[in-house]
């Protein structure tokens, strides 16, 4: 199928940062996008060449979307499902496919997933509701400490606690969700594999994600990590074998926790580019964007080592600033060596809300560690 300058339509459901980071990409190969969102301020919405209004969640806005194009991708798991295994049988191609998409939207159906085939992940029960937890911990069937987790709609931490006493549940949305083992991790790791229809993977290397202690959102990301290599190579064997299982076309984003033994357990994956490998952008030679395109397009897959050291910093709204954005000292930044900002283009800023992210590359990348604190505490991201 010719793809390049021709009547070839692909289709993107959800018009973030991580659509409007595709569309360059896009452009640059002259591939005609059309993205649905339900936000008329979108971030894709100035890249793409259709902008389509529409509610994700909803069948017909999905359905009808979907008809129009010839593959039909996704930047955001939460869509209607249903709309895209229509679609599917009525001939559209659609990745990640809906049965991987069905799976992974519940954090209980994917842990499953992962045991079932023999995948490593921590120990969990499930509950129909949050109350059930309680009564477990009361019947002495489940002991503190444990990960609470909603079973559908968490994202960046939302629907996680860390419960250590009784109290901890207090609050908690009623919902299902699952009780999860406490793993007192070295590191958390993560490896994004690309995967094609006629079976080719790669994987780019093993980064090192540092969170945030009380938003629960990535504040700096590493690559590569720096664990040992052995250690390395069993999380890139779990990462590509997960995406094995799932007979995935795509970007599979695999987050992973390092154990104190260094074991890997899987934490959770994602059908789709990934805050985790932003850095690809301007540290790899192949951008993690690019070779989702390629994946999905049944092309092959380009190169995925690392031209440089590579550091991502989340810019996320300060606390105390919600409104008109304002990116302070971003000038002061890009005078740093190796800097690059990305700006998502979302015109409101609120506490924690991903606005944009830093890249800073460096040959030594404790140097690029180092330059992204100053660039941390430097940047700030408040209104006017
Ligand atoms: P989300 O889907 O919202 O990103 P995650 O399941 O990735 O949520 O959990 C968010 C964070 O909570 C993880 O990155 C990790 O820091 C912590 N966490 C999650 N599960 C566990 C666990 N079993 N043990 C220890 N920490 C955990």
């Amino acid at each position: 199928m010719n793809y390049f300058s021709s009547n070839f339509k692909l289709g993107i459901l959800g018009g973030g940062q991580l659509g409007k980071m595709l569309l360059n990409d896009t452009r640059k190969f002259d591939i005609y996008t059309c993205v649905l969102d339900s936000s008329n301020e979108a971030p894709c919405k100035i890249a793409s060449n259709e902008f389509h209004l529409g509610d994700l969640m909803d069948f017909d806005a999905v359905y009808n979307f979907g008809k129009q194009v010839d593959v039909l991708t996704i930047e955001i798991e939460n869509v209607n499902v249903d709309a895209l295994e229509a679609l599917e049988k009525e001939g559209i191609k659609v990745y990640p496919a809906s049965k991987t998409l069905r799976t992974i939207q519940n954090k209980a159906r994917q842990k499953l997933f992962y045991t079932d085939n023999n995948l490593p992940t921590s120990p969990f029960t499930r509950f129909a509701y949050t109350t059930e937890v309680k009564e477990a911990i009361d019947h002495g069937s489940l002991t503190v400490p444990f990960v609470w987790k909603s079973a559908q709609f968490g994202y960046d931490g939302q629907g996680v606690k860390i419960v250590k006493s009784v109290s901890d549940l207090d609050g908690l949305p009623n919902v299902e969700c699952i009780a999860e083992e406490l793993v007192p991790f070295k590191n958390e790791l993560a490896v994004i594999v690309a995967r094609t229809l006629s079976g080719e993977s790669k994987n780019f290397p093993v980064v090192e994600m540092e969170f945030h202690p009380e938003a629960n959102q990535v504040e700096y990301v590493i690559c590569p990590a720096r664990i040992p290599e052995d250690v390395a190579q069993k999380a890139i064997d779990v990462a590509l074998r997960t995406s094995e299982a799932f007979n995935h076309v795509g970007l599979l984003a695999v987050e992973m926790f390092q154990t104190q033994n260094d074991e890997i357990l899987i934490n959770e994956v994602a059908p789709r580019p990934h805050n985790s490998g932003h850095q690809s952008i301007e540290a790899s030679y192949t951008s993690q964007f690019e070779q989702h395109l390629r994946a999905i397009l049944d092309l092959p897959l380009g190169r995925t080592d690392s031209k440089v050291g590579g550091v991502m910093v989340n810019l996320v709204g300060a606390e105390g600033y919600s409104g008109n954005v304002v990116y302070e000292n971003i000038s002061a930044i890009m005078g740093l060596d190796g800097v690059t900002p990305h700006i998502y283009g979302k015109k409101q800023t609120r506490p924690f809300r991903k606005m944009g992210h830093v890249t800073i590359v460096d040959q030594d990348i404790n140097m690029a560690r180092t330059i992204a604190e100053e660039v941390k505490s430097t940047i700030k991201v408040i209104s006017e």
